[in-house]
């Protein structure tokens, strides 16, 4: 992280032809859902989505550059994306490998160079991983077990190994034993087969049928894993499109995607590492705005608004601020006042003056208009905490897993949220990452406050499509999603 000047020049960095851009949305600024054109009708066709990306090339590049640059003094974050552990992967270039480590059988290397080149920097915890598991035997008997107690093994695995070798594991060392290399259906060890496709995924000879669905999602998987190993993380382009009118969002992300790209050969090439990546960025504004449509009747004559993010996370929700204005506030023309307040206990700031870390740089329609985002922050801090701040109009919750009643630092304080986000009686959006978790969330908001439902627990069209492996119901799916299902919830 580090203050930087951005340089003034403009290149093809961003949309790269952002003339097209402005005039496809000239097109569109006749009302609110421009009736449907010839031209949209055989658009519908071209959509590409994440595993239509698949095939194209990765390009490490995508800054974006198509705001207007000054010398203004901005913040940006260089997130150095930390190392993931896949059993499949070589530990030192992650490349695919079938050499394992001889002693512990946990980890593998692509060849006997990188085994060697390793080998110290592996031993101690190679040395415990035999100590404590010996071998893989123990993970396939666990394995066996109902899935619960499977994953509570799996924990008190990492919690064994932390005593013996007296620290606490990194994020990439734990995965070692939250991901191991078994057959995820019969926990199968022995004779394993790594699917030649996405190579990431694992099993027996019966088993590969309940790999097939997933395997495309594997892939994406291991592009992301593959580019942030190379490139570290890039921020992608993010397309700018200024509406006139109020803009109604189409049917879901891809739809989005496809119609502000409109015109531009760019739409096309972008792969599908990028692709999550914007997706990932996109998905908190995207989620908010679909909320407030759906939820707030005078949505597109609101000159001011105030959310309220519950449970945020700096590195998720708080990195890449400046989507709200492209993704949220260019969708509402008359909205001049954006404010939006991220409160969580796990919100923790890196070190930078406040008034920075909560600055947009704006785009010269917004500046010239007098448009403003105002950002602010709880750090550390419960939301029913709180005192005196202004009601907000719209409350979000991310991915909050509320169902869960482990909480944060083991306590459970959703109850005193959830009462206070009831009383406050505007909408509540709540998202999950897996089908399995939010009518789970619905029913602890439904058991503790008065609400009604305004949206039933369902898929979010704007979740992200940028997979991450899921362990708190990894029996029911391997992967998961941020913002992937939506409900919304309005105290009564
Ligand atoms: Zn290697
Ligand atoms: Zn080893
Ligand atoms: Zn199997
Ligand atoms: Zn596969
Ligand atoms: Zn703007």
């Amino acid at each position: 992280m580090g203050r930087k000047k951005k340089p003034s020049n403009k290149s093809n960095g961003g949309a790269d032809n952002s003339d097209n851009i402005v005039k496809s949305c000239k097109i569109k600024t006749n009302g609110n859902n421009s009736s449907k054109t010839d031209e949209s009708t055989s658009s519908q066709i071209s959509i590409l989505d994440i595993s239509s990306r698949l095939t194209l090339p990765l390009k490490p590049s995508g800054v974006d550059l198509s705001v207007d640059s000054d010398d203004e003094e901005i913040l940006e974050f260089q997130i150095r994306p930390r190392f993931f552990y896949v059993s499949s992967l070589c530990l030192v270039c992650m490349n695919i490998c079938e050499i394992r480590c001889d002693d512990c059988g946990m980890v593998s290397y692509c060849s006997e160079k990188h085994r060697n080149e390793n080998k110290q920097q592996h031993m101690a915890l190679c040395k415990v991983l035999l100590e404590i598991c010996g071998g893989m035997e123990g993970f396939s008997l666990a394995k066996t077990l109902p899935p619960n107690l499977y994953r509570s093994f799996r924990i008190k695995t990492i919690s064994l190994i932390e005593n013996k070798i007296m620290r606490p594991l990194d994020l990439w060392e734990r995965e070692i034993v939250l991901y191991p290399r078994i057959c995820g259906s019969c926990g199968q060890v022995k004779e394993l087969i790594c699917c030649p496709t996405c190579g990431v995924d694992f099993y027996c000879a019966n088993h590969q049928q309940n790999h097939v669905k997933w395997c495309k999602d594997f892939q994406v998987f291991r592009k992301i894993l593959w580019m942030q190993h190379k490139h570290g993380f890039i921020e992608p382009d993010v397309p700018v499109v200024y509406y006139k009118e109020a803009h109604v969002l189409p049917e879901n992300f891809d739809f989005l995607i496809y119609e502000m790209y409109r015109n531009s050969p760019s739409y096309r090439r972008i792969d599908s590492y990028t692709y999550a990546s914007l997706s990932h960025v996109a998905t908190a504004p995207l989620t908010a705005l679909f909320a407030m449509q759906k939820t707030i009747p005078d949505w597109t004559t609101r000159t001011h608004f105030r959310i309220h993010v519950i449970g945020a996370e700096f590195q998720f929700e708080c990195s890449l601020l400046r989507v709200w204005e492209k993704l949220f506030l260019h969708f509402i023309p008359r909205l001049k006042n954006l404010t939006i307040e991220f409160t969580g206990p796990e919100l923790n700031l890196p070190p930078a003056p406040a008034d920075l870390l909560g600055k947009i740089k704006m785009c010269r329609p917004c500046k010239s208009g007098g448009r403003r985002i105002h950002i602010s922050f709880n750090p550390r801090k419960l939301y029913h905490d709180l005192k005196n701040e202004s009601p907000a109009d719209l409350i979000c919750l991310f991915n909050p897993g509320l169902y869960r009643e482990t909480g944060f630092d083991n306590i459970d304080t959703w109850p005193g949220t959830i009462m206070k986000f009831c009383a406050e009686k505007v909408p509540v959006v709540i998202t999950s990452y897996t089908d399995f978790e939010i009518p789970r969330d619905v029913d602890r908001i439904k058991s503790i406050g008065d609400v009604k439902v305004l949206l039933e627990p369902q898929r979010n069209p704007f979740g992200a499509v940028k997979p991450d492996r899921n362990f708190v119901s990894d029996d029911v799916v391997p992967l998961m999603y941020k913002n992937h299902c939506i409900s919304i919830v309005k105290g009564i």
